[in-house]
């Protein structure tokens, strides 16, 4: 029987839980045979439904959102993804045509080559992720003001497909502030949670170590040096479930 014969889209009941109690839906899960990468878009669907809710309960409190698609500023703050991201986000760079995937590796290189010569790469691959930021080694990164290697033009050019850490990075406190972060008081939103812990848990598990999260511009280094953890697949429930346990939410077929 042929790949394509064994697949099957299953409906997944999911339920979540923020502040304002529980999120019941469904999503769709397909049952063949599938990669870490591929439960990204399902990560991203669901951080769109919680940072949505967590958006409308700082209004209703009359704080105002401040982000919008074009500010930039935090785009020159250490951003770590989990694996499966990483894998997703390394999917896109590779579908990309030659000459923009050329440039885009380029500016890649380029802040490797400035962590290098930092002697910060080390330090930024924090595997201790459940002892919240480290506040230093961010500080460090923000001081080189290193652009983001997706960003042109001062906007995200993978917007729709930006990492977790970028869509839950939202803020009531002025914009401007946005660039001087250590000289005020960020008010960040909170998000009840935050997508890439589950994800890179489930990494960890599936691969008999500490979680890992990857900061973004190693992306195309760790992915080409973990290949083949990216092509590895398992089937398409299992993994989901694993990856949903990690979340406290245990999924039913319906
Ligand atoms: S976090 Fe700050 S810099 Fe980033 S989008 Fe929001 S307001 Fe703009
Ligand atoms: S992925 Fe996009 S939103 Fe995230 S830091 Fe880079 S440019 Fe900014």
């Amino acid at each position: 029987m042929s790949e394509s014969e064994l697949r099957q889209i299953a409906q997944i009941a999911v339920q979540l839980t923020d502040p304002e109690g529980t999120i019941r839906g469904q999503v769709q899960v397909d049952t063949g045979p599938m990669r870490l990468a591929d439960l990204v878009p399902t990560a991203y669907e669901l951080t769109n439904v919680l940072g949505a809710r967590a958006n409308k309960r700082e209004e209703r409190a009359g704080r105002k959102i401040s982000c919008c698609q074009g500010c930039a500023a935090c785009c020159r703050q250490w951003i770590p993804v989990s694996p499966p991201e990483a894998f997703y986000l390394a999917d896109l760079i590779a579908s990309l045509e030659p000459q923009r995937r050329e440039e885009l590796l380029g500016r890649f290189d380029a802040i490797v080559s400035e962590l290098e010569r930092h002697d910060m790469i080390e330090g930024l691959f924090d595997p201790k992720i459940d002892d919240g930021p480290r506040l230093e080694i961010g500080r460090r990164y923000w001081k080189l003001q290193l652009a983001c290697p997706f960003l042109v033009d001062e906007s995200c050019s993978i917007y729709p497909h930006r990492p977790v850490a970028c869509r839950d990075y939202n803020v009531t406190s002025p914009a401007i502030w946005c660039s001087q972060p250590y000289d005020h008081e960020i008010a960040k939103v909170e998000m009840p949670i935050p997508f890439s812990i589950p994800l890179a848990r489930l990494t960890g598990e599936l691969i008999g170590s500490k979680p890992p999260l990857i900061p973004l511009p190693l992306i195309p280094r760790w992915v080409s040096e973990n290949a083949g953890l990216g092509q590895r697949t398992w089937p398409g429930l299992e993994l989901f479930r694993r990856f949903m346990s990690h979340l406290g939410s245990k999924p039913a077929e319906t």
